[in-house]
């Protein structure tokens, strides 16, 4: 059998070369990151930039606790990680035995069913219903309590919408193993889950700097959660996979939560604004609790994504067999980005 492989999107410097325009043309409306440069970066990184002849230290003590700051847990409450998608394959190598049982919904994030393949576990994917894509909860239920793994996305990626708290307190309840809670978009959504640890010791929160917080290329991440699943956690994880830089800014931007919030409220301004504007195109736009709109363009999204592509404009298109075929998916970004793909799908629509 050959091991599943994560699909890399093609990198902006490739998207560049290929249409001969300058990287900064290329927006990318597919990676679902910040529009806010990080300008206040540099200063932050002189100090820890002086000491990188040494390894920061393994057990990263001080993100630990930046981030039990953040959550409101105790520092042994936490796990710090490269972002979630290391989190994602570490909770597949501590939590899942091959051949045992995982679980999750599909449409979602992709990286869940790539690590059960690869740790050779069996996979039950739950489908959402279309077209609003609704959780069914009968069949959720049942798939969650056979788990030892249950991956959860909320809000979901690519759908925007959200399971209520209600049915995720089933599915939690409901499961012998291990819950985790992908919580990505927790800051754009303002959802809080450190009340949610005190209830239940089998979920784990995984929450990331890469969105909210703007800082997707410094690689941060962490999971939040009962201490005997943060040591099964620290017992699989490499001692160094997150850099003393790295590791500088995310403390700073954990202790410093002002910041993202305002970045955030001017996102959801804008996620107003752009969702308007792509529903006066006549497109079918789902509510969404994320920084991404997910739009039902019909049968002619797969040639308008070709299109916008040849503008540098890189929207997130789906397997043209599957349940969101006819969609296509549109990070919230700047408000002259945004206006840069609306006239584009203004022309390729009419
Ligand atoms: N989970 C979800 C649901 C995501 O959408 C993404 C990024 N697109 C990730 C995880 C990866 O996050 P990170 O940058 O923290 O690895």
């Amino acid at each position: 059998m050959t091991t599943p492989r994560y699909a890399w999107q093609p990198t902006t410097a490739a998207i560049a070369a290929r249409l001969g325009i300058p990287e900064r043309q290329v927006v990318r409306f597919d990676h679902n990151t910040s529009p806010f440069p990080t300008d206040w970066a540099p200063g932050l990184v002189i100090e820890p930039a002086r000491t990188l002849n040494e390894y920061p230290g393994a057990d990263y003590r001080p993100i630990r606790e930046a981030a039990a700051r953040y959550v409101e847990v105790a520092p042994e409450n936490i796990v710090p990680a490269a972002g979630i998608d290391e989190l994602i394959l570490l909770t597949a190598q501590a939590f899942l035995e091959p051949g045992g049982s995982a679980a999750t919904v599909i449409p979602t994030y992709p990286l869940y069913r790539i690590a059960a393949l690869q740790r050779r576990a069996q996979l039950f994917e739950v489908p959402l219903l279309a077209p609003t894509f609704d959780y069914a909860m009968d069949p959720l239920l049942a798939a969650a309590a056979e788990a030892d793994l249950l991956w959860l996305c909320i809000p979901n990626n690519p759908t925007g919408n959200r399971l209520t708290d209600g049915d995720l307190a089933q599915l939690v309840f409901a499961c012998p193993g291990v819950v985790v809670l992908d919580a990505a978009y927790a800051e754009i959504a303002g959802d809080r889950w450190g009340g949610w640890l005190e209830r239940f010791d089998n979920l784990l929160v995984c929450h990331t700097l890469s969105k909210g917080f703007g800082l997707a290329g410094a690689r941060i991440g962490f999971a939040a959660g009962d201490p005997r699943l943060i040591d099964a956690l620290d017992g699989v994880r490499p001692p160094g996979s997150i850099s003393t830089l790295s590791a500088g800014l995310a403390i700073a931007a954990l202790d410093e939560p002002a910041r993202m919030r305002r970045q955030v409220e001017r996102l959801l301004r804008e996620r107003t604004r752009f969702a308007g504007a792509l529903g006066g195109l006549g497109i079918t736009v789902l509510p969404s609790e994320a920084n991404f709109l997910l739009c039902h363009i019909g049968p002619q999204a797969s040639g308008i994504a070709d299109g916008l592509m040849s503008e540098g404009l890189v929207p997130r298109s789906f397997p043209a067999q599957g349940p969101l075929g006819e969609h296509l998916r549109f990070t919230v970004r700047s408000p002259e980005e945004d206006d840069r793909l609306l006239d584009a799908l203004w022309r390729y629509l009419t």
